[in-house]
């Protein structure tokens, strides 16, 4: 059987741009080009967020984890999660400096599934997931219904990063304008 390098694990990341628009990753992969930092990304990182400052908010369980790294060769699947608590069930918390209109934030909810999946598989069984934005909690329904939905998401961007062609995306003017990979994009307006 043939073993799996770290590297040949596909990304979460990848999975959350696959959500946001299925083109962007395969034009990552494709051209090995690297998302260039917005104002909106810089003036996060800026405001960093004091991860520990948000599990006492949260009251989470205990113990916490930060920045936790992991990887499931079942799932040929990698990411960096942002807090992970509890011991024998967990809560999942990926954390973003802005508040942001949910109806556009679905990507971030899919990201935060995908750590769902990761940790389920990984650690163990997730009971709770948390989407912070800015200073808003937004509790995300983590049951196998969704965590099934995470995986399908997983393999459609396995097949469109390995797809001969960029897949179509989802191309409009609020999303295009802004993206680094309009340039590369052939389906930018
Ligand atoms: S330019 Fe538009 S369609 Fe192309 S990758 Fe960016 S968001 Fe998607």
């Amino acid at each position: 059987m043939t073993e799996l390098s770290l590297s040949s694990y596909l990304s979460a990341s990848l999975v959350e741009q696959y959500s946001y628009c299925p083109t962007l990753p395969w034009l990552m992969v494709n051209y090995e080009a690297y998302e260039q930092p917005t104002p909106s990304m810089e003036e996060g990182k800026r405001r960093a967020l004091d991860k520990r400052a948000v599990a006492e908010e949260l009251k989470l369980e205990e113990p916490w984890r930060f920045e936790v790294a992991l990887a499931s060769k079942r799932l040929g699947l990698r990411g960096v999660v942002d807090i992970v608590a509890g011991s024998r069930s967990y809560t999942v918390v990926e954390l973003k400096a802005f508040e942001r209109n949910l109806k556009r934030s679905r990507h971030f909810r899919d990201q935060l599934l995908i750590y769902a999946l990761l940790v389920n598989d990984v650690l163990g069984p997730v009971r709770r997931a948390v989407l912070y934005l800015g200073r808003r909690v937004l509790d995300v329904p983590v049951g196998e219904r969704e965590l099934s939905r995470a995986r399908e998401l997983v393999e459609r961007t396995r097949r469109a990063v390995s797809s001969p062609e960029p897949p179509r995306g989802t191309p409009s003017p609020g999303k295009c304008l802004y993206c680094s990979f309009r340039r590369l994009c052939p389906f930018s307006p």
